[in-house]
């Protein structure tokens, strides 16, 4: 059996009567950059989200770095990033000429400690940018309380996150504003790159609006230098007819995940676990155990594809060796990153897969 990691030719082909029509439909407008469908996606995802403002861009690092320029942060400040993620997360602050200040993670749910923030606070600190990593939410009561106390911003990176939720809030919805990635693995994914900046604070909307299309306030109305950072109009279609699926998508993982919790069998691999009063929605399935390159190889031989997110914690990443940090400064992570490894996990796998990787898994000493 060949089991693919993610399966995105399973999906389109489970829509593609609605999206070949779709981009028809764009091709036939002429209408490339902005425009109906553009429009219509920000509607439709401020309404999913429940936020006031949605403003589409290129891409989820773009977004993230949009958003920070938005608050006026720069050269000179810090913002408090978790030591595991994607690599947007910390390049996103370094690119406004800020400083990623990394934190350790939690041991069981691998996202941002919280009980690590506040010693890391100083009077340059401006924002906290946790991330809902493998699609569960950071946990956000406890970051909101200090960012209030020290009066920081909080901008939610949900790139893995979409329709996750916490205490019935969505990602996004916590924070002052959150950022989003449409990249083509995600849960919900373009055919190309998109991102999106949610928001509910209008100035905030306003000005990222601004910059992601070159600073204009309207055409040839430029009142600052910005960017080029449009969504382009066949994602924005794409994204419009995906995105009516993404609950029941977001559901079959969380089956699937139910489906491997029963079948994996085996006392050395520890499961992911779900923070109280939250909806995971399994952007990723990742598994911990000891033993995890022989693991890796034993699945590969089987024909089973499989990852790591990631096999290194950012600070200790080549481009940050000047920053001279060890992994005793980030023991948790550092650990993690040994450990772990990501298995096939997408709506459209189904019970006969999950139960032969669960197998392979369960007859590996
Ligand atoms: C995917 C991702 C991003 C941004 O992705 P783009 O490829 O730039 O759209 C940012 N943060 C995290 C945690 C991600 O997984």
């Amino acid at each position: 059996m060949n089991i693919n990691f993610v399966d995105l030719n399973a999906q389109y082909l489970s829509i593609k009567l609605e999206i070949d029509l779709a981009i028809q439909k764009v091709i036939n407008s002429s209408n490339f950059i902005g425009g109906n469908e553009v429009l219509k996606f920000e509607q439709n995802f401020s309404d999913f989200i429940g936020v006031k403002n949605v403003i589409s861009c290129a891409n989820g690092t773009d977004s993230l770095e949009i958003l920070l320029k938005s608050y006026d942060i720069g050269f000179g400040d810090e913002v408090i990033i978790p030591a595991l993620s994607w690599i947007s997360t910390s390049e996103a602050v370094s690119s406004v000429g800020a400083t990623p200040i990394f934190v350790d993670i939690e041991e069981d749910y691998y996202c941002i400690d919280t009980s690590l923030i506040e010693n890391k606070i100083t009077n340059k600190t401006k924002a906290i940018i946790p991330v809902h990593l493998y699609g569960q939410m950071a946990d956000m009561p406890k970051i909101m309380r200090l960012a209030n106390k020290y009066n920081l911003i909080v901008i939610e990176d949900c790139a893995q996150a979409h329709g996750a939720q916490l205490d019935g809030v969505k990602a996004g919805c916590w924070g002052d504003a959150g950022s989003f990635s449409f990249y083509p693995g995600k849960n919900l994914g373009a055919y190309g790159d998109a991102g999106a900046i949610v928001t509910n604070n209008n100035e905030i909307a306003r000005k990222a609006r601004m910059i992601a299309n070159h600073g204009q306030l309207n055409k040839h109305n430029h009142l600052i230098e910005g960017r080029n950072s449009r969504m382009d109009s066949l994602q924005a279609a794409i994204l419009n007819v995906k995105l009516e699926k993404l609950n029941i998508w977001n559901n079959k993982r969380n089956i699937n995940a139910k489906l491997y919790e029963n079948h994996i069998n085996n006392k050395n691999i520890t499961l992911p676990k779900i923070r109280s009063n939250s909806y995971h929605v399994f952007h990723l399935f990742v598994v911990k155990l000891l033993d995890r390159d022989r693991m890796f190889e034993i699945l590969n031989d089987n024909g089973i594809q499989v990852s790591i997110h990631y096999p290194q914690i950012l600070p200790l990443l080549k481009c940050y060796i000047r920053m001279n940090y060890t992994e005793s400064d980030f023991p948790i992570a550092s650990n993690v990153v040994k450990q772990i490894i990501s298995l096939p996990m997408y709506p459209e796998l189904e019970l006969p897969k999950i139960g032969f990787i669960s197998s392979v898994i369960n007859n590996f000493q």
